[in-house]
């Protein structure tokens, strides 16, 4: 990583056993500058036909998080980075600065040479590398900091388009209960102002009931959208135990019957009477099977068919199947559908946020299960999922 601003040559590589001078030239691409860096590159050319020196210049633009890290203000800027104490000369007046700080970096240099020179050479060695290896460090350490940033950015940004989807989305799905609801207000409104002759407590219990059902609707849109969108991003608190999933079938099977009568589709079933306990959270897997029957349901025109199914695969596993004969998935989509934040674009105007199967997969990993589609498009889908047994 740290190559990716080491333009020239490196000056991260000079870990030298000797103490040396290193320079950075920030430069930018500005017109107006260009004389100048010119003025300055050709001194510092001057200078090096003296002194032994390492320079390496730096383009602002392709470089902004090194200029952050030495705090500059202005371009053209010299920094000397070795020896030490780090010194910055910057501003147009670069050339008069350097003359007058060239003798006494000279000296420094001069001075940590002798020094090194006396003390134990293989002590010395080893404060050089350390010296050096620790300004390395720092720009390692910034680099991955850099790295880490750019990709923290990234997911963030990717959320925040999620929300304003699903929020658009919301706004879209509360609409149509929201304006029953305010048709239904409207028209009790009228029906209080009726003549009294008029008998019109049959056709306000109608309308009370009307408007309540609207106002559950939304309330379980909106309860459900959070629910969803707080798994996903949040950890899930497994509390698995051991658990009879042929009554768990049964109880959902009861509580979905009239989704299944709404649309005169068939649900068959088979599972055996004798299968094994699986180890998993009750409440979390009911979510995962409840998430694929309403798809079944959903996706699957009226009079489908619809098939529940669990085998014992393995000694240590047991998969659960759901068939349904609806449009199917192509090819190409099986993995994107439990990516979360997708749908079909046949499918965009039914009910739904896309994040439905991510969440069940996301339950599933959580449980070391596996899950998938299998498909021939437009004969069908088949979600399979396993759970280890107890
Ligand atoms: P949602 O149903 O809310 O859109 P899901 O994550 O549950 O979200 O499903 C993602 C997409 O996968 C759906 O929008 C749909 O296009 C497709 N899909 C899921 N289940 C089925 C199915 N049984 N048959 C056909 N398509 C399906």
């Amino acid at each position: 990583m740290l190559q990716s601003y080491t333009t020239q040559t490196a000056f991260t590589e000079n870990t030298s056993k000797s103490v040396s001078l290193q320079l950075l030239l920030f430069v930018d691409d500005r017109n107006s500058s260009k004389n100048k860096i010119e003025e300055i590159q050709n001194y510092l050319k001057q200078l090096k036909a003296q002194n032994h020196f390492d320079l390496e210049v730096i383009e602002i633009a392709k470089q902004p998080h090194l200029v952050e890290y030495f705090k500059l203000v202005a371009t053209p800027s010299l920094v000397k980075i070795s020896p030490s104490p780090r010194h910055i000369l910057a501003g147009s007046d670069l050339i008069a600065q350097l003359k007058k700080w060239w003798p006494r970096w000279q000296t420094y240099l001069e001075k940590q040479q002798e020094n090194q020179k006396e003390a134990d050479k293989s002590l010395a060695n080893n404060k050089s590398v350390v010296k050096s290896e620790n300004y390395s460090g720092d720009l390692i350490k910034l680099s991955d900091e850099i790295f880490r940033l750019k990709q923290e950015k990234e997911e963030l940004l990717e959320q925040l388009k999620f929300k304003d989807q699903i929020l658009a989305m919301l706004a879209h799905d509360l609409r149509s209960p929201l304006t029953a609801a305010s048709i239904a207000v409207e028209t009790l409104e009228m029906a209080e102002n009726a003549p009294p002759n008029h008998n019109t407590s049959g056709l306000k219990d109608q309308l009370y009931s009307q408007t309540r059902r609207q106002f559950r609707i939304m309330n379980r849109m909106i309860t459900d959208l959070l629910q969803a969108s707080k798994q996903m991003s949040s950890q899930l608190h497994l509390q698995p135990e051991p658990l009879q999933l042929h009554s768990l079938c049964q109880e959902i099977l009861s509580q979905l019957a009239h989704r299944f009568k709404q649309k005169n589709q068939s649900i068959q079933t088979d599972i055996p009477g004798d299968l094994p306990l699986v180890y998993a959270d009750g409440e979390l897997i009911r979510q995962v099977i409840v998430n694929l029957l309403d798809n079944a349901i959903k996706y699957t025109p009226s009079q489908g068919h619809i098939n529940l199914s669990i085998i014992h695969k393995t000694t240590q596993k047991i998969q659960v199947s759901i068939y349904d004969n609806g449009p199917g998935i192509p090819e190409e989509k099986k993995e994107r559908i439990f990516e979360g934040h997708f749908r079909l674009k046949r499918d965009e105007s039914k009910e739904g946020y896309g994040l439905g199967l991510c969440l069940c997969r996301k339950i599933i990993r959580e449980h070391c299960g596996q899950i998938w589609v299998e498909s021939s498009y437009g004969h069908g889908s088949s979600f399979h999922f396993t759970l280890p047994v107890h």
